[in-house]
């Protein structure tokens, strides 16, 4: 580091303000300290990029990037948190008031976009050669708000005021063809920097624009609209995260977008090669390997056999061979019919060429299956063209070396049901890589009590950049410690219920126990099971008065998909039944219901650390992996979940006696879906009737919309699909048991802090370093490439 931030970051606030330091505004003392934070870096980052150009690089494609905010996560990885305090305390004002200016880069909507964010972070602190590549979007998902309790929701400009942590790259724009218009792609780079490394990566987002700022005949022969249409056209493939789909011109920009990223990012890459390694494009793939984070990305296999063919003039056999040893595939969801597919008509509309290519590669792929003596029907369905669509996650399996998925549980039921076909002609390829989180925003940067703890016990702040040293402390910790923990989490909870009070205008009491759920609102992840225990235990108070219930404030965060009105239904739910818990004279002292709205990173940063209970209650076989329930873990709030995605790995690395599992398993669910009747459930579950009848006997209020009606529904009647296809009703029992047992366990604190103390020291698999160590070694194989 050159300079000191107390002396330099007067002069960019300054620079940016136009004014003394000590008369800007909070805002803009962001922009100037978050200036000189780009300032300090900006050497390293030039040396890592020349340094990386010249060996082997991974390539990261994902349309989702969930970065959440930057400034503190850059200075805690550069160790200036305490310089930074100090050079704005100099001016008159702290910190945290400046840092809660920063609006959340929310480029993504949940797990998939945020394992993305991590996965760059532990790749900057391992110091290896891995660029992330996205869209620029002008908006990020929606902003929630809540109205009557029903979700709202609003535009996310999310860098309008000016973002110092992207940069603007004009000389390495690429021109992006489709049949109908030439897009000028321009990156903005952002610096990923690493704890306690010198190296500082790159993620580089691509932002659509014309090629021509405006098309001045149009304007000057007083076509003014017309003129300005085809500029917003151009702009709307970047302006939003996951345009509506629901129509096919929404589908049509959804393929530009994927397009648009995939082509701009591959032309960068091979013009790369070419200049330091020289024109014959045949070496590419022992220099360059591309992770697709899902199929979203899929439209790169097309597009490089045509940057190949085309633009560089292999053969098709050479640049096949080229593709299939250049790219790897995530496999992100156990749902067949979730797997991406786009009319034929799409592709001929937009890119005829790639469109050919796709053909070549269907063509080819059934020749080759025929010659291996695949039966036709098989062949028809694992063909890339079926129909009059085009299937993404088929030609990523047809072409990938690799392919991945997120969890142990995962990916055997890839291997053994979605891709089962696939895993029978090329088993070699399959491989788990289960998902991490970084330790560095998920417990040193959000959680400073425990970060300060965890250093002393073991003496330095080495586990933060290897979390698995923690493992030799499980058995060291002695009651001091123990009551030390304790009294972190108490303090943490302090904080968390004013945070609360101040957004939510909701009083909590941080002697309850804290029950969260965060994550996604589906219909899998079953919000509605915790919903119903709630209004069940409500009624049991009311029956029972005298009845002994510890303490409890469950906490929700969740945005429904706009179109995915269940989802929508379940937040309404949830939010009648706080104002019911809420508003009870008598219940209310025991028991609080609150809804954070706006879940996002930044909000997730508050929750986390000041959590009792992590709720992972999913329809065990549906979860992919979920990554909240590792932050969690690390963050020592204890696993309440079914034996789905990661928890089963939770679990084998905490032990029965610290987490409370429950329910049907993946494997006996089969067996017992055969006979399920969730009406007999109903009948015959004490409690479950109550709570179902309180959905439409006025108990609660869904005004009007028939909601509630609707999710009692989907519980009870096989209308339109069988009754309770995520096992609610048959899962309640036990989850009830469990959550209750959870509940009176909490009494016994020394016991519940030991239970919490495993979970942190035992977490250590489940940081993202571990995972990019895994996909470095055995996917990616890239080296460390320290600059120094
Ligand atoms: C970690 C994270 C998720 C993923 O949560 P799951 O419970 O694993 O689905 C989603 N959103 C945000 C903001 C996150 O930080």
């Amino acid at each position: 580091m050159t300079q000191n931030l107390v002396t330099s970051v007067p002069g960019q606030v300054r620079a940016v303000s136009g004014r003394p330091a000590a008369a800007a505004t909070p805002m803009e003392v962001w922009q100037g300290l978050s200036a000189a934070v780009i300032d300090a870096i900006a050497e390293d980052w030039y040396a890592t990029q020349q340094k990386y150009r010249a060996g082997r690089m991974e390539h990261y494609f994902s349309a989702e990037f969930l970065m959440g905010r930057a400034l503190l996560n850059n200075l805690t990885n550069l160790g200036l948190v305490q310089e930074a305090s100090e050079a704005v305390e100099a001016f008159g004002i702290n910190l945290t008031d400046v840092l809660e200016q920063e609006p959340d880069a929310a480029l993504g909507n949940g797990g998939l976009g945020r394992l993305a964010a991590c996965f760059l972070d532990s790749c900057a602190t391992l110091d290896l050669p891995v660029t992330g590549y996205g869209i620029l979007y002008r908006y990020g998902l929606f902003k929630q708000l809540f109205n009557d309790g029903f979700q709202t929701e609003h535009p996310d400009p999310w860098m309008e005021e000016g973002y110092p942590f992207v940069i603007r790259h004009e000389e390495d724009q690429r021109l992006v063809r489709y049949q109908d218009m030439t897009v000028r792609a321009v990156p903005y780079d952002m610096p990923i920097t690493g704890y306690g490394t010198k190296n500082v990566g790159t993620l580089r987002l691509w932002k659509a624009e014309p090629v021509e700022e405006f098309d001045y005949d149009a304007f000057n022969s007083q076509r003014f609209t017309d003129a300005i249409v085809e500029r917003e056209r151009i702009s709307d493939i970047s302006r939003v995260l996951y345009p509506n789909d629901t129509t096919y011109e929404g589908k049509v920009l959804r393929v530009r977008q994927q397009y648009f990223f995939c082509s701009a990012s591959l032309q960068e890459i091979v013009d790369n090669y070419v200049q330091v390694h020289g024109t014959d494009l045949r070496g590419f793939a022992e220099l360059n390997s591309i992770q697709l984070n899902d199929t979203h990305p899929v439209l790169a296999i097309p597009e490089l056999m045509r940057l190949l063919m085309d633009v560089h003039h292999l053969g098709w056999e050479e640049a096949w061979s080229v593709v299939t040893r250049t790219f790897a595939y995530t496999n992100h969801t156990v749902l067949a019919e979730a797997l991406e597919t786009w009319e034929i008509s799409i592709f001929e509309r937009l890119f005829p060429r790639i469109m050919e290519i796709v053909r070549e590669i269907d063509r080819r792929f059934r020749t080759e299956m025929a010659d291996r003596g695949i039966e036709q029907s098989v062949i028809d369905y694992m063909a890339p063209i079926s129909g009059d669509k085009v299937r993404m996650a088929w030609i990523a399996c047809y072409a990938s070396y690799s392919i991945n998925g997120v969890a142990a549980l995962h990916t055997e039921i890839i291997k053994r049901e979605t891709l089962k076909d696939w895993h029978a002609i090329w088993p070699e390829r399959f491989n788990n890589k289960t998902n991490g989180v970084t330790p560095r925003r998920w417990l040193r940067q959000c959680n400073p009590r425990l970060s300060a703890l965890l250093d002393e016990v073991t003496g330095s702040d080495a586990w933060v950049k290897d979390l698995s040293v923690l493992a030799d402390y499980t058995d060291a910790a002695d009651d001091a410690v123990l009551d030390r923990l304790a009294q972190v989490k108490q303090a943490n909870k302090v904080d968390f219920a004013a945070w609360v009070k101040d957004r939510e205008g909701i009083e909590i009491d941080p002697g309850a126990i804290f029950d969260v759920q965060i994550k996604r609102l589906h219909e899998y992840k079953r919000q509605l099971l915790n919903a119903i225990y709630i209004l069940d235990l409500y009624f049991r108070m009311k029956d029972n008065p005298g009845m002994e219930v510890p303490p409890r404030v469950f906490i929700f965060g969740a945005k429904a998909a706009p179109g995915y009105i269940r989802a929508k239904g379940v937040i309404k739910l949830i939010n009648a039944v706080a104002e019911l818990v809420n508003n009870d004279p008598v219940v209310s002292k025991t028991l609080k219901v609150v809804f954070i709205h706006n879940y996002n990173v930044s909000p997730a940063e508050h929750i986390i650390p000041a959590a009792d209970v992590s709720e992972q209650i999913s329809m065990a076989g549906k979860e992919a992996s979920g990554t909240s329930n590792m932050k969690f873990m690390m963050n020592g709030a204890l696993t309440l979940g079914t034996l789905d995605g990661a928890n089963v790995e939770i679990l084998e690395a905490v032990g029965h006696d610290n987490a409370y599992i429950f329910g049907a398993t993946e494997d006996e669910l089969p067996e017992l879906r055969r006979t399920y009747d969730p009406r007999a459930a109903y009948e015959s579950v004490p409690g479950l009737k109550r709570v179902l009848d309180a959905f439409t006997d006025g108990t609660l209020d869904d005004n009007g919309s028939g909601w509630f009606a609707d999710l009692r529904r989907s519980l009870l009647e096989d209308s339109y699909e069988p009754a309770d296809v995520y096992y609610v009703l048959g899962d309640f029992a036990a989850y009830r048991t469990a959550k209750d047992a959870m509940a009176a366990d909490y009494a016994d604190q020394r016991a519940w802090a030991r239970k919490a103390w495993v979970n942190i020291t035992r977490s250590g698999r489940f940081s993202s370093d571990r995972t990019i160590d895994d996909y470095a070694r055995e996917v990616w194989r890239i080296e460390p490439a320290p600059i120094g």
